[in-house]
């Protein structure tokens, strides 16, 4: 019989374990705080539980975190970990500490089958997704390893993000009880505001995340017109702007004080300019989704053939959306020296769904069709070349 790795399961599914092995519900709840809030994985160290459920539990569970392969530390206090998945892939996470919070970014996937053009991860390819426990690992390693790194019994990890490797919502099943845990009292007790899926427009899993575990939820848009988003994010295929900003004002039904973040990547010459900005303002206007805007400055890596905006365009744009009344923010960088910046996480990801592959096909054909159109239309990504 292979042991259960206990980091699987959220509070409900631990007490349906316990249940199993003759144990009362309650026990449960001892086992998951010596676990989460105190960081144990010995059992023989979990001393207000019975000698018996002590012996039960060391012939059939076990509490395993993911190996680290890497840490690296950047000169702000970014901290980036390489943790190995077993079979040559890696996902990373990263810790960005700020005054008033310390944030985890989280993977919930080896690799990316989504493929967008500015991201690292898009270009590795796809694995597989990660399990429940590996999800969940990531925040068990890292606010333990912080709280003895920097002397603190406190919580140091505030709020997470899953805006590591991975499109969150195409690995649903495993991410609800990993989110349940975040929240969970017993556990980490976040509060739901503080913790963030992003997503690149799952339509049909948003509703369900809307039910299911309504954290806070980042969209990466990323362009103002489907015919760009179709390019950028090809998953827009699938789910266009209007649907997608239908669900957005779904999503948010139930709390209507809550908002949405958009995240839009900014690219020399592809989506950074005034009319760009017109555009997002009018589709805000017209699905009156409460939002806000998070322009984010691209961390250019060779394969994209995707360059950083201006930092006087991006500050223009900002400042078109935010006399639109859009509040803005131009998040800092954060990491670079590590590459531990927002689209850099690459891990290690060996490409089992030629996700890689396809993208560069797309990426030849798209420079075919560039060579061959006359130079005011050129596609719009490529001139930025
Ligand atoms: S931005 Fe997100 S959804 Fe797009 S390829 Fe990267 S990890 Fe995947």
């Amino acid at each position: 019989m292979t042991a259960t790795n206990l980091l699987d399961l959220d509070l409900e599914g631990l007490a349906a374990f316990c249940e199993s092995l003759g144990e009362k519900r309650f026990r449960a709840t001892q086992l998951f705080r010596w676990i989460h809030q105190r960081g144990a994985s010995d059992f023989e160290q979990m001393s207000d539980l019975a000698k018996s459920l002590r012996g039960k539990l060391a012939g059939c569970a076990t509490v395993t975190g993911l190996p680290v392969l890497a840490q690296n530390e950047s000169s702000d206090g970014t901290i980036k970990w390489l943790f190995d998945v077993g079979n040559g892939d890696a996902v990373e996470a990263v810790f960005i500490p700020e005054d008033d919070r310390g944030t985890l970014c989280v993977s919930s996937q080896a690799g990316c089958a989504v493929g967008c053009r500015f991201c690292s991860t898009g270009h590795q390819g796809f694995s597989r997704n990660l399990s429940t426990g590996e999800i969940v690992a990531q925040l068990w390693f890292a606010e333990h390893f912080l709280r003895r790194h920097l002397g603190r019994d406190e919580r140091v990890i505030s709020n997470v993000v899953m805006m590591g490797m991975g499109e969150p919502l195409q690995n649903y099943g495993a991410l609800v009880p990993a989110l349940r845990t975040m929240l969970d009292d017993n556990a980490y007790g976040l509060s739901r505001r503080r913790v963030t899926v992003s997503t690149s427009g799952v339509v049909p899993m948003m509703d369900r995340l809307g039910a299911d575990c309504p954290v806070a939820l980042a969209v990466s848009l990323h362009a103002p017109n489907d015919a760009l988003r179709d390019d950028l994010v090809p998953l827009n295929r699938k789910y266009p702007l209007a649907e997608l900003m239908s669900a957005c004002k779904r999503y948010l039904e139930p709390a209507p004080r809550d908002f949405i973040t958009f995240e839009y990547c900014m690219l020399d010459g592809v989506n950074d300019q005034p009319e760009h900005a017109r555009q997002l303002i009018e589709q805000v206007r017209t699905s009156g989704v409460s939002c806000k805007f998070n322009l984010i400055p691209f961390n250019p890596f060779p394969a994209s053939g995707l360059l950083r905006s201006p930092a006087p365009r991006v500050q223009a744009f900002a400042r078109l959306l935010a006399d639109a009344g859009i509040v803005t923010t131009v998040r800092k960088t954060r990491g670079d020296d590590i590459d531990a910046a927002c689209g850099q996480l690459a891990g290690d990801v060996k490409d089992r769904t030629r996700a890689a592959e396809r993208m560069a096909e797309r990426r030849v054909v798209m420079m075919r069709k560039a060579e061959s159109s006359p130079p005011d239309r050129q596609p719009v990504g490529e001139a930025a070349r």
